[in-house]
């Protein structure tokens, strides 16, 4: 069977990734499987273990990292987060393309290793709706919205390392690019 894709999907805090991914995720043509990361950040109302993240210890995180057990990791706004590598190959071995959101640094370290990763960064129409996006979710104190405020426009920075940038200024329009940029990929290599 033919390997499936790895597809880095990386933004800004509060751009919208979650939301403009949900949209594509069920697609069946797009055969998607979203890799599940480590992290040591407290879940956030609504979430769920093993679904949006496995919540990990400090210690049980620098254990996986140390024996080697994840693709790429980062520190990120006080927190560490990282990609289980085992399961990402096996989902690809299956024939599906799998779904990596991450933060820049670790798109970085996925471009070193794989090759033809396809990369796509989505971005904010402008930088007054991100932060208004941000302060939306309000569940943070000040210091980290401020902190996510300043990564957010560093990370704006990278965009150069990635094959695709897609405008988040219509939900449904970001979905739909990216499903043409997947299935355009699925096609070239079959
Ligand atoms: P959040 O705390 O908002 O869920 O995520 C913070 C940032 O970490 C987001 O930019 C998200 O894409 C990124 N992220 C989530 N999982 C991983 C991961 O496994 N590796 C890396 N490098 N970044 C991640």
């Amino acid at each position: 069977m033919e390997k499936g894709l790895l597809i880095v999907v990386s933004g800004p805090s509060g751009v919208g990734k979650g939301t403009v991914l949900k949209r594509i995720m069920d697609d069946p043509e797009l055969k998607l499987s979203f890799s599940v990361s480590m992290t040591t950040r407290e879940m956030r109302p609504g979430e769920q273990e093993g679904v949006n993240y496995y919540y990990v210890s400090k210690e049980e995180f620098l254990r996986a990292r140390e024996n080697g057990e994840l693709l790429e990791s980062a520190e990120f706004v006080g927190n560490y987060y990282g990609t289980p590598l085992k399961e990402v190959e096996r989902l690809r071995a299956e024939g599906r393309n799998v779904l990596l959101e991450i933060e820049v640094q670790g798109c970085r370290q996925v471009i070193e290793k794989v090759e033809d990763a396809l990369t796509i960064f989505i971005v904010p129409p402008n930088m007054e709706e991100l932060e208004k996006r941000i302060r939306g979710r309000a569940t943070e104190p000040e210091e980290i919205v401020q902190e996510r405020l300043a990564k957010a426009e560093r990370e704006m920075q990278m965009v150069s390392q990635y094959r695709y940038v897609v405008c988040n200024d219509d939900i449904d329009l970001a979905a739909d690019i990216i499903r043409v940029i997947i299935l355009h990929h699925m096609k070239k290599k079959f």
